[in-house]
């Protein structure tokens, strides 16, 4: 690769609660030249997610067979409970093929792709403010007080790691922020 090619993945990292996940989902909904990585994970679909669509889901006998055998590019056990990871060959077929992709993992993660990849470009999504994203994570109303103290914690940590990343998007407004991060990606975003 030549110095001056335009990186051809993109890592987006940030923050538990902050909205990767909000984010990515509308660029698969909106942006089909943007090839979205397709994780392993050994948790339970939700209601309405697909295998091979959502995630790769697996058992963690599986997970391990795929990470002790040097397939994953990167992973991790995330909130302390399940593992995630992204297979290396689909990626790195994909980035042959000159595909535009994008990977949306956690920050453990992205340092693990940082330093086996370290062309790729890594932008932090942030909350527009700290008390936005204590109210993001405490209004999913999902997990209980101690889990909602304890992801707390975590965030803390994982926003003072802006600095290892090469840009920071603000999530004040998911089509905003997509927009934002599709034009780093060297397409052309979406007239509003
Ligand atoms: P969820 O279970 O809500 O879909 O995802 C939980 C967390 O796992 C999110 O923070 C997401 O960024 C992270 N995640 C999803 N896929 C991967 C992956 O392949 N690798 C890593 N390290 N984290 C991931």
């Amino acid at each position: 690769m030549s110095a001056t090619r335009q990186p051809q993945v993109t890592v987006l990292a940030g923050p538990t609660a902050v909205g990767k996940g909000t984010v990515s989902t509308y660029i698969r909904d909106n942006y089909p030249d943007v090839w979205l990585s397709v994780s392993a994970t050994t948790r339970e679909p939700r209601p309405g997610e697909q295998d091979g669509v959502h995630y790769y889901f697996t058992d963690r006998d599986e997970f391990q067979r795929l990470a002790d055998t040097g397939q994953m590019l990167e992973w991790a056990v995330v909130h302390g409970r399940n593992c995630y990871g992204t297979i290396r060959s689909k990626v790195e077929e994909a980035a042959e093929a000159g595909k535009h992709v994008l990977l949306e993992i956690d920050l453990q993660g992205a340092r693990q792709v940082k330093a086996s990849m370290p062309e790729a470009k890594f932008v932090f999504l942030a909350p527009p403010t700290w008390e936005e994203l204590v109210r993001r994570l405490t209004g999913r109303g999902t997990e209980t007080p101690e889990e909602q103290q304890r992801r707390l914690e975590t965030a803390k940590l994982e926003l003072a790691a802006e600095s290892e990343f090469d840009v920071t998007i603000v999530n004040d407004d998911v089509e905003r922020a997509a927009d934002e991060l599709v034009g780093l990606m060297g397409l052309v975003p979406h007239q509003r």
